[in-house]
């Protein structure tokens, strides 16, 4: 039996015929494709702008420097989480602060986020771990109300003009999640996806800011801004260069370079077409038989797909294991890959990677995060995942955890 992959990206003609449309179009780098691949991810979100860039790591940073986080300044976000959260944080030379997780849906808790505010406080960046949508009507409360705005230092004209804490979205993992019925996108100050190869849809990498930002800031005017910003601060972009006599520019200031391309746009255009009717479908029929099949088993601790606010973007089927040790978790993994099915583990928390832990965290900090990780298996998803291989994880699943318990 060949090995089951985890989450292999769906390549079929349609993407390759766009593809080669890109390349034979003439114009293979920022374009026409990736203004119109923009134009439709907000169209689907409901946002107001979108830019399009090579990664949700270059978006997160490039709206931590947007707002002027520096050096001396603070980002709450969660001990569980992909390190490319905390990682931005430090390239701009602020602290992460770390706050424990939620024991029911892995994302960050909003109480344990307003006791971790203070006078350095900038930026919250909560993440829609598994595309299931934070609590954001408690996140927004928090940072609007009297007492937190209070404590805020306003530096610069962004922060003076918002007033208040950022929230600076990841949402790496949630395109197509909804909160109270909208599309993530519409719950932050700004919000950022992740279209890298293993994210739910894909444009090998790539990533996408959506500009949601509250009066009387323009997110026509920021969009324009950030098109520069994240060209070098070039004022033109390469195709307003290629207009006849057009090629004079200038450079406003140094500016960084992590603009999308059109290859990579095309392959988003064909799996943003089909996203909401095809690929979520499939996606949650996966996770519902995964559901279906694993309640009955009292060991089994399901993750929450849905509540009445909230329902995930499906991109990862977080399966707990009652009662038993990271050891344990780690023998019934490698039991799963003996069956030659492959599964995860999202995430290691920050603390326990040794740059963060050098640096002082300290896992026993977040026991809710330790323990959601030390018991979590995230199944594989993906579209072409067929029925007889969706039974073969389940068995697998079944076989090492009974066994493993069996041997306790
Ligand atoms: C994948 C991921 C990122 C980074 O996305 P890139 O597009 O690879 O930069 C950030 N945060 C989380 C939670 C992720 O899973």
């Amino acid at each position: 039996m060949s090995l089951i992959p985890f989450s292999p990206p769906r390549i079929d003609d349609e993407i390759i015929n766009e593809v080669t449309a890109a390349l034979k179009s003439g114009w293979i780098t920022t374009g026409p494709r990736t203004k119109q691949f923009e134009k439709d991810l907000s169209a689907y979100n409901g946002n107001p702008n979108t830019l399009c860039l090579n990664s949700a790591t270059a978006g997160l940073e490039i709206m931590l420097r947007w707002f002027g986080v520096k050096e001396g300044d603070e980002v709450i976000l969660p001990a569980y989480t992909y390190s490319a959260t905390a990682n931005v944080v430090m390239h701009c030379g602020a602290k992460p602060v770390l706050v424990d997780v939620d024991p029911v849906d892995f994302n960050i808790d909003p109480a344990k986020v307003k006791a971790a505010i203070t006078t350095r406080t900038k930026v919250i960046m909560p993440v829609d771990i598994a595309g299931l949508p934070c609590r954001y009507d408690e996140l927004n409360a928090i940072v609007k109300s009297p007492e937190i705005t209070a404590l805020f230092k306003a530096e610069g004209e962004r922060q003076q003009q918002l007033g208040r804490i950022m929230i600076l979205s990841d949402a790496a993992h949630s395109l197509g999640g909804t909160y109270k019925g909208k599309k993530t996108g519409n719950q932050a100050d700004v919000t950022v996806y992740s279209f890298h190869a293993v994210k739910n849809l894909t444009t090998a990498e790539g990533g996408a800011i959506a500009l949601n930002f509250p009066a009387p800031f323009n997110n026509e005017d920021i969009y324009k801004y950030l098109c520069i910003f994240t060209l070098h601060g070039q004022n033109k972009d390469a195709l307003a260069k290629m207009q006849k006599g057009n090629w004079k520019y200038d450079i406003i200031e140094a500016g960084y370079k992590c603009n999308m391309t059109d290859l990579m746009a095309a392959i988003g255009l064909v799996e943003l077409r089909r996203y909401e009717n095809d690929t979520l479908p499939r996606r949650k029929a996966i996770c519902n038989y995964y559901h279906q099949t694993l309640t009955s088993y009292p060991w089994a601790e399901l993750p929450l797909l849905k509540d009445d606010q909230r329902e995930t973007s499906y991109h990862l089927y977080q399966l707990r294991i009652k009662g038993i040790t990271e050891e344990q978790r780690d023998a019934i993994i490698q039991k799963i890959f003996d069956e030659d099915v492959s599964v995860n583990v999202h995430f290691i928390p920050l603390p326990r990677l040794s740059f963060y832990k050098n640096l002082g965290y300290d896992i026993n900090n977040y026991p809710v995060t330790y323990d959601n990780f030390s018991r979590e298996i995230s199944l594989p998803i993906f579209y072409d995942l067929s029925q007889e291989q969706l039974k073969r994880v389940t068995d697998a699943v079944i076989h090492s955890v009974e066994a493993v318990m069996s041997n306790a």
